[in-house]
């Protein structure tokens, strides 16, 4: 076994790497790019290397580099993780040719997959059946619109190089082919370095049920069951579980050999994933593509099988046979991984940076695991995946799984920025989930169940608002009256704030566009607090970010975060964000409103649609900015005149900045 490994990659999956090498008694050199300096990963491993600046180009992409540090600590094999270079054939060889393990598959069995062309020609060879399209070298745009057209309507046009559900365009019809291709091939391009796609027939109501596979270099391969990761949004994976509810074993047995075979036939040895989809219309599964790596979510085949695939990977790199043949393989309980992102699902999952203010996990038991690679205060930055944890859970069977999942999500806060936790939420504990009535269709069908527009502030969380707010000022008050009992002390004037004078102290909130005020009135035991009609008599303690209060005689608890001028309250999973405002300085905010057109976030403007002078309607795209290798359309919100436009294209922009103005006529 080794002694010593580097792990090329950063966040949740490099601190995974790093818990099983410790376990094994193995030492650990992390790498870092300057945006992760202070970052998990870091502090977890045994040693540390600077890599470069935050671009992925210039630190967790630099093979040389990297390989230069695995020789120089001595490590004797590379944890390539997910992402970033784990799938890349050149740094597989680089790394066979300096002596360095590359704990993955031989650089031609990543080859052999990485396109998924070509992966499924090979497939066609091995027998593994294939959903219907053109996947050949030919690229010409009429040719593959001439082959779009023969399938039939939808199709769907993926990157051949593609991954993390990256350059995929649904075509419904065929005068929108063309748009869709260029824009398909400019993100592949982008973000793969390679604008080669493929068109396959676009099935309307599939699963995507993917199969863990094993192989060592002894020739043996084992299939470790299935995982079903069809609630998707974007093509990209939300919500998985293990074992996939309803696949007979008979079913399960035959797309296991399948995914054995594949493996097989490209001399595959490691993890591997082979991706399926499984048509619900008429029960047959087809090929997608192999992921030759450790997949995001094999957690919840590790929580079923009771194994540590990051164990079996280091013995398999080290040389060693595979740990349990096919027999000795077996399915317990049921398991669940809930990707938790920085991402909003009402802006239709706009991927969100900030800081982490405040960060607190389910408490970690057999049932619960939690993977992350950030802490309270780090930052999700635009340069990597806005993911901030995986949340996984088992039980005995999918019910009381689910049950644990939503009661861990409720325990989950974050606040900061937007997370995908209430969404998470209503997914675990919608009816049809429930009833596993699956398929990759279901965020879009369920969307306005499952993203509900934000409740209204209920009288409950105004007095738990008002109660921080006093705290806060009773605090202060404290302070400030036993540092200067002067009547200048802003204490005494910011908000005419008088303890014990006159006995009572209004408090105003805005929430969205909404003013709430609250006035409280001072009791011996706390305060009566007036909201509209209602009174309550309410009082509690604030202490180390923990409000218990009682309301009316009912007693609960709630979060509250600070963070500039917010205060946000986290009850059970939920955050309500809530701005504490003085009314007579309100008519100084001025409110920036004018016609321009801002970006959601950073990124780089990749088209410009329109120049100063056009006409424009309402809906006409006008440029098309990329960020976190997504492409985001700026539509026109109402019909007008293009003033200017400010960028052009391959211009970089911050988050906010006018991208151009429309006058309206
Ligand atoms: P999975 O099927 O396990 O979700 P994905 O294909 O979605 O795998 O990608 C796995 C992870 O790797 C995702 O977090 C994705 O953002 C990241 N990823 C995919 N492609 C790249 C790439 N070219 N560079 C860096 N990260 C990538
Ligand atoms: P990636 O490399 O981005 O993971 P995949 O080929 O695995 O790309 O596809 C990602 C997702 O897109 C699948 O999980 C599935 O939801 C959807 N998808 C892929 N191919 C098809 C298809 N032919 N019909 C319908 N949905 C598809
Ligand atoms: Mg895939």
């Amino acid at each position: 076994m080794f002694k010593k490994i580097l792990i090329a990659n950063r966040g949740e999956i490099a601190c995974r790497v790093i818990k099983t090498a410790r376990q094994m008694g193995i030492k650990t050199v992390a790498v870092y790019s300057d945006a992760d300096a202070d970052a998990r990963h870091v502090k977890l491993a045994d040693e540390a290397f600077r890599l470069g600046p935050p671009a992925p180009r210039e630190s967790y992409l630099k093979a040389d580099l990297i390989l230069e540090i695995a020789q120089r600590t001595g490590a004797e094999a590379v944890h390539p993780g997910y992402g970033f270079l784990s799938e890349n054939e050149t740094f597989a060889e680089a790394c066979a040719a300096a002596g360095v393990v590359f704990i993955g598959p031989p650089a031609s069995a990543i080859a052999a997959m990485g396109s998924k062309s070509a992966a499924k020609t090979l497939m066609e060879k091995a027998d593994v059946p294939l959903v219907p399209g053109y996947h050949g070298d030919n690229q010409d745009a009429a040719f593959l619109q001439a082959e779009a057209d023969r399938m039939g309507y939808p199709v769907l046009i993926k990157a051949s190089a593609g991954g993390g559900g990256k350059g995929m365009k649904i075509v419904e019809k065929s005068e929108d082919f063309a748009g869709q291709l260029a824009s398909a091939k400019r993100e592949a391009a982008a973000s793969f370095g390679d604008d080669m796609v493929l068109v396959e027939k676009y099935l309307t109501k599939p699963r995507h049920i993917e199969i863990q596979v094993f192989g060592d270099t002894h020739g043996e391969a084992v299939y470790l069951f299935e995982r079903d990761c069809s609630v998707q949004r974007r093509h990209q994976k939300v919500l998985e579980e293990a074992p996939a509810p309803g696949l007979s074993p008979a079913l399960r047995a035959q797309i296991g050999e399948a995914a054995v075979r594949a493996a097989k036939a490209v001399g595959y040895v490691g993890a591997g994933t082979v991706e399926f989809i499984f048509d619900t219309l008429s029960d047959a599964f087809y090929f997608m593509e192999m992921n030759t790596r450790l997949q995001v979510e094999h957690p919840v085949t590790e929580m079923i099988t009771g194994l540590d695939l990051v164990e079996w990977q280091l013995r398999v790199a080290s040389g060693e046979p595979l740990p349990r043949r096919q027999d000795e393989l077996r399915i317990e309980g049921h398991a669940f991984e809930a990707r938790v992102y920085a991402e909003d699902p009402a802006r239709d999952f706009l991927p969100q940076i900030g800081r982490l203010a405040h960060m607190r996990q389910p408490q970690e038991s057999a049932h619960v695991r939690v993977d992350t690679g950030v802490t309270s205060g780090d930052e999700i930055s635009p340069w990597y995946d806005p993911m901030i944890a995986k949340l996984i859970v088992w039980d005995e069977n999918r019910d009381r799984a689910l049950d644990r999942l939503s009661s861990a999500l409720a325990e989950y806060e974050v606040v900061g920025l937007d997370t995908n936790l209430d969404f998470l939420g209503q997914l675990a504990s919608h009816p049809a989930f429930r009833a596993a009535e699956l398929d990759t269709g279901f965020i879009v069908r369920y969307r306005d169940t499952l993203i509900p527009p934000p409740a209204a502030v209920s009288n409950e969380t105004l007095a738990l608002a008002a109660l921080a707010e006093l705290a806060l000022l009773e605090g202060k008050s404290e302070a400030a009256r036993q540092r200067v009992k002067d009547a200048d002390s802003p204490w005494w004037q910011v908000d005419g704030w008088r303890l014990n004078q006159d006995n009572r102290h209004a408090l105003h909130f805005r929430h969205g566009e909404t003013e709430h005020a609250v006035m409280a009135h001072y009791r011996d035991t706390g305060y009566l607090l007036e909201i509209g009609e209602a009174q309550i008599a309410a009082h509690g303690t604030l202490t180390e970010g923990q409000l218990h209060a009682t309301l009316d005689g009912y007693r609960l608890s709630a979060s509250v975060v600070r963070d500039g001028n917010t205060l946000t309250l986290v009850r059970n999973g939920h955050n309500i964000a809530l701005t504490p405002f003085n009314p007579l300085l309100a008519g100084l905010e001025a409110v920036e409103a004018g016609g321009g057109l801002t970006a959601p976030m950073p990124g780089t403007v990749v088209a410009v649609h329109v120049k100063a002078g056009d006409q424009v309607e309402k809906g006409t795209p006008l440029v098309i900015l990329e960020a976190m290798k997504m492409e985001h359309t700026i539509l026109a919100p109402q019909a007008g005149r293009v003033a200017e436009v400010f960028f052009q294209k391959g211009e970089q922009v911050k988050e906010g900045a006018a991208l151009l103005e429309i006058t309206s006529d």
